[in-house]
């Protein structure tokens, strides 16, 4: 008889994912894996423990039988009307051997996958390792490594099992072609991180500046860095941008902030409303990121307003938005404001299996609630959502907008 185990790891090799759900052994605390349950008390994480040999080989079987490419990867299922997640924790924590390992980017290089970037905090990466992968399998092993800081104070503040910087570079001069994620916490640190990995001098090297966010469960010196990051942001960029010569060997991109994705984006967004009479009687829900550069475009037409999420805090994007929060929202502009015609929503919203919110209800769950209303869903494309900024489009981000 299939165990509940064997029929995860089957699901997966057939949609070309190696599942996980290791209990991440990391402990940032900044991270939202730990809040997820209490937030979203309908959602389960699916069965999956370490891999041991047993189990590995059953997926591997599996996956050769379905003959797809398998990356890690979080999925998402619908079971008994609930969301099933696995977690997206450090791929090298999952109790993989090396040779099971090998064994995975073989699959993925006999497949010609596109280059896949396997997430790592490196503290159970050998760097000898890397460099053996990084060498034979060029385009099928590449890591996202998440670096956050080289400095070991803001670390051990921040994380539990935190990876000494010394095998962290030891790790990244191993590397070609992949990408690491700093976090800002300020001004100084942030060139300081960026400086010593450009004084590495390796080629094809991309850091990803993240800014850090927090919601309502976590702790207020969580909440007071995000915060203080927040402010000086936009100097970053600015000096980087002024700068750009200094920081010659490596390709700086960032995630953040959340607004400039809406406003580098703006003209698709005019193009996804281009066919719709908008009136003073329709209304454009929106995330809070999205939220001022939606007013700014569109509120001479109509009236813009943003749903707050359920994470709280600064979260503010549209896939943490709930079926519940959408109701909320419109019960409280009902009150205020009589006549509505039209609601239009991102279906970002109902991101999981292109269907489903974090609580597994999907937009017919809000329709019914209000049937005189008619509630449009607006395609967010895919453009959007897979974007990341480069130093350009945030320092005009910046320079032309006042928001
Ligand atoms: S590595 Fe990722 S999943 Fe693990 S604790 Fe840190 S943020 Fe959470």
């Amino acid at each position: 008889m299939k165990t509940e185990l064997m029929e995860v790891l089957e699901k997966g090799a057939k949609k070309g994912v190696i599942p996980s759900n290791v209990a991440c052994p990391i402990g940032c605390k900044f991270c939202y894996e730990r809040s997820m349950k209490s937030i979203f008390p309908r959602l389960e994480f699916n069965f999956i423990p370490r891999y041991n040999r047993e189990s590995f080989t059953y997926f591997y079987n599996q996956a050769l039988k379905y003959g797809k490419c398998v990356q890690p990867g979080r999925m998402a299922e619908l079971k008994n009307g609930k969301v099933y997640f696995g977690k997206d924790s450090d791929f090298f924590e999952t109790g993989l051997s090396k040779k099971e390992i090998e064994k995975i980017i073989e699959i993925n290089k006999e497949k010609k996958a596109k280059p896949f970037y396997f997430y790592t905090t490196g503290r159970s990466l050998d760097p000898e390792f890397v460099r053996y992968l990084t060498e034979k399998y060029d385009n099928y092993f590449r890591i996202w490594l998440s670096v956050i800081t080289f400095n070991e104070k803001i670390k051990r503040k921040i994380i539990t099992n935190w990876t000494k910087s010394e095998k962290i570079l030891e790790i990244i001069k191993s590397l070609k072609k992949s990408k690491i994620a700093l976090i800002h916490f300020n001004f100084r640190q942030t060139i300081k991180d960026i400086e010593t990995i450009n004084n590495l001098n390796i080629k094809n090297i991309s850091i990803c500046i993240m800014m850090l966010h927090y919601n309502k469960f976590h702790p207020s010196f969580i909440k007071n860095l995000a915060e203080n990051s927040y402010y000086d942001f936009k100097e970053i960029i600015e000096y980087i941008k002024e700068n750009k010569d200094r920081f010659k060997n490596v390709n700086i991109r960032f995630l953040g902030p959340p607004e400039c994705y809406a406003w580098k984006n703006k003209d698709l967004l005019k193009k996804v409303f281009k066919n719709i009479q908008l009136t003073k009687r329709d209304i454009i829900l929106c995330s809070k990121g999205s939220y001022k550069v939606m007013k700014n475009v569109f509120e001479k037409e109509v009236e813009v307003s943003y749903i707050p999420d359920s994470f709280g805090g600064s979260t503010n994007f549209s896939t943490a938005i709930t079926s519940k929060d959408v109701i909320k929202k419109v019960l409280k502009i009902i009150i205020s404001k009589k006549n509505i015609r039209r609601i239009f929503l991102p279906s970002s919203i109902w991101w999981i299996k292109d269907k489903y919110d974090y609580e597994a209800k999907s937009a017919k769950y809000v329709k019914k609630k209000f049937p005189g209303i008619k509630f449009n869903i607006i395609k967010i494309p895919k453009e959007i959502i897979n974007s990341s900024l480069s130093v350009e489009d945030c320092y005009r981000f910046y320079k032309e907008i006042e928001l």
